[in-house]
Order: C-alpha cells, then structure tokens, then sequence
C-alpha cells in the first residue's frame, strides 16, 4: 500500500509554485483541521474536473452546457471580437467595461523556442467561428501581451486574418512592452483598447 501523506505530497508538489516543503506543509496543516475540509476540497476538485470546460465558441472556461455567459449575451456587439491570449486577460479586458463586443481566447502564444506552434494554440477555432457561426464580425481586436511571444502572435494571427477582409487592429502600447495584461491598470488598459491601431 502507498503512503496517502506521500501520495498527497507528491501530488501538490506538481502544481506551479509549490516545492515539496510548501507541499508537505501545505497537507501537515490539513490535517490539523476539521476532515470537513478535506472532504469539501476534494469534492470542489472533482466537480470542477467533471463540469467546467471549455465554451465550444469562444474557448473561456464554463460550467454550463453548451456556449457560456458571454457568447449567451445578446447585447453584446457581433461585429467586434477581442482575441486574448488567456482567461485571466479576458477577465482583466473585461473589467475594464470597454468591451462590448466578443471573446476568443487562444489559451496561450506562440512561442516556437518552446515548442508551441499554432497547432497547440485555439488558432483552428477562431478561423472556424469567423467562417461560420461569427460572420457578422467586421473586426478583430488582437489583444495578445507587449511581449515578444504575444506580438509574434498578434502578428501570425494578422496574417491568417487578412483573407478574411476584417479589419484586424492591434491594442495601444501604454501597457509596458514585456508586461503582463493582468497587471496593468485599468485605465491603462482601457486606453491600450481605445487607442488600438489597424494592422
Ligand atoms: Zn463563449
């Protein structure tokens, strides 16, 4: 029989940013509390594990069937759709209340040195909807990361676009080149939206 401490150890130490010793810490202070929340973690893993997944139109995560809450909002603008590089840059895009029109997130960049090519990216799906279910879209918003994988993302996506005849525009720097989305402020980003240029 294997060791459930060490099983568990093992297992949380797979997780980004934790080591063995946060890990073993980590379940060292579970086991002082109430089992309740073990047993209540457990439960929130499995059902995030069986229910969320990704909305088969604009790739954000979801627990309901079929498209999720923003592709679901008829008041949104069908002419405009924000491609971003992540569910955390759609987040921080939307708190920014600009953004009235549509999503697509790519769930990562291109970054060839590490073996992501456009295969490993949601490329395929945002070629797709433009083609079928999103023709209404005039614009594309690439609103990938100042950094040199997000606009060597911007910049593959510009040309498999430009076919299409949309016009494709790209978010204003002011958010700092090499910069994360997530961290710029929200009047930052809001500008970065407003002051895009045409590609
Ligand atoms: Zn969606």
């Amino acid at each position: 029989m294997s060791d459930p401490i060490r099983t568990l150890v093992h297992q949380l130490s797979r997780l980004p940013g934790i080591g063995e010793r946060t890990a073993t810490r980590l379940v060292h202070h579970l086991l002082r509390q109430d089992r309740a929340l073990m047993h209540a973690l457990a439960h929130s893993l499995v059902d995030v594990a069986e229910r969320v997944h990704e909305c088969p139109r604009c790739c954000l995560l979801c627990a309901t069937e079929g498209p999720c809450a923003v592709c679901a909002d008829l008041r949104r603008d069908d002419t405009l759709l924000c491609v971003v590089a992540s569910i955390q840059d759609q987040a921080a895009i939307e708190a920014t209340g600009e953004m009235r029109g549509r999503y697509h997130v790519l769930h990562g960049t291109l970054s060839p040195l590490d073996g992501v090519g456009p295969e490993e990216i949601r490329v395929q799906q945002l070629l797709a909807r433009l083609g079928s279910d999103d023709r209404a879209v005039t614009e594309v918003i690439l609103a990938t990361p100042p950094s040199v994988d997000g606009e060597a993302t911007a910049l593959y996506l510009s040309r498999q676009l430009a076919p299409l005849g949309l016009k494709v525009s790209r978010i204003a720097s002011g958010v700092p080149v090499g910069g994360d989305l997530q961290l710029a402020d929200r009047l930052t980003l809001s500008r970065a939206l407003s002051l895009r240029r045409v590609l």
